[in-house]
Formats: C-alpha cells, structure tokens, sequence
C-alpha cells in the first residue's frame, strides 16, 4: 500500500518543478518603468506580458505552501516564530515550504491531512489548468534504455495526468524523415508486441 505521506511528497515534489515553470510564464517585472532618461518606457496602454493563469497558480502555490507550513508547524508544536515571519516570497523560501511540509505530514492527524492534500491537489489542478504545463509538463520520460520500435529513438514519455489515460505512451521522437513519429500505446506493457515485430523485421 502508499504510505498516504508518499502522496503528499508526491504533490509537493510536482508542485515544486512547476514553480519554476509558472515563474517562466509570470509576468516579467516592468523594468522599462524605471529606465533611466533617454531609455524608452513601455507605453502605458499596453498589456502585461505574461499569462494570467500562470500568475495565479504560482500566486496560489507560494501562499499554500507557506499556510500548510505554518498549520504542520502549529500542529508540530512550534507556536513562533511563525512561517510567515520565517520566510519571504522568494520560490527559493516556497521551495522550503513544500519541503517542510513533506517533512512534517507524519504528525498530522486524519482531518489534518485530508485538509493538506486536498489543497495541494487543488494547486496542481490550477496549474495543469494553464495549458503550456498540461503539454509540457504532464510527461514523464519512460527510462531503462526503453527504444520506440518505430523510428529506434529512446524519447518515449508517459502521460502522468491521471485524469486523461495515466500510464498512456507516447513516442516524442522523429522517424528518419524528419517527421515526428507520434507513435502511442495505451499501456508500456503494449509496445512489447511491437518491438518483437521490429526486432524479428531486423
Ligand atoms: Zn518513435
């Protein structure tokens, strides 16, 4: 059986490799603003850059981070300092906040875990919400040497969204045309026909 605390450093885990990701597609700071004379502002009219769900999922995922902390922490006993004196805003101090809370979820109660897993979830949700992470992000290359045995390249990915065919496989590699291969299997177990065929076609 999972040890239901390997889930919450699941989510934790997941949610840290999107931080960076989301932070990518944040709005950059609007340096211009603050050029010096003969520099050119962006003119005052013009959108943010950036992507709005990008921003609210890391805006949501820093603040989750800090307050299940800061509910562990309590839990665990540590009355103060408290986690948002402890840390900043930086994705370095969110970092250590999933990283603590992956440290701490052994003390937590049923209600309180339930509240911590619930939450984190609901952070992953908006994040694969914003659709250049759900393409990019919801793949996990497929190790061991495992070879596409239509186009012989070693790029085959997992899907790990568990929402949409968990376990799917999908080849990212390019057949010797140059284009890509695309090939999919529902299973891993499923390309093992395949590679019989090919290895038998030399
Ligand atoms: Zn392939």
């Amino acid at each position: 059986m999972t040890d239901p605390a390997d889930l919450v450093q699941e989510a934790c885990g997941l949610l840290a490799q999107l931080v960076p990701r989301l932070r990518r597609e944040a709005p950059v700071p609007d340096e211009t603003a603050f050029a010096a004379p003969g520099m050119t502002a962006r003119p005052a009219a013009a959108p943010l850059p950036g992507n709005p769900a990008a921003i609210y999922a890391l805006t949501s995922i820093h603040a989750t981070a800090r307050q299940l902390e800061g509910v562990l922490k309590y839990a665990a006993g540590a009355r103060r300092p408290g986690p948002l004196a402890a840390r900043g805003g930086s994705d370095a101090n969110t970092a250590g906040a999933l990283a603590a809370i992956t440290s701490l979820i052994g003390i937590a109660d049923d209600d309180l875990y339930r509240l911590v897993i619930s939450e984190l979830e609901q952070r992953l949700d908006e994040a694969r919400q914003f659709r250049a992470i759900d393409e990019a992000g919801q793949w996990r290359s497929v190790g061991g040497g495992s070879v596409c045995p239509f186009c012989r390249g070693s790029s085959l990915k997992a899907l790990l969204d568990a929402r949409r065919q968990p376990g799917r496989i999908q080849c990212f590699g390019h057949r010797e045309s140059g284009a890509p291969c695309r090939a999919t299997w529902p299973r891993l177990a499923d390309i093992v026909p395949d590679l019989a065929r090919a290895e038998e076609a030399g």
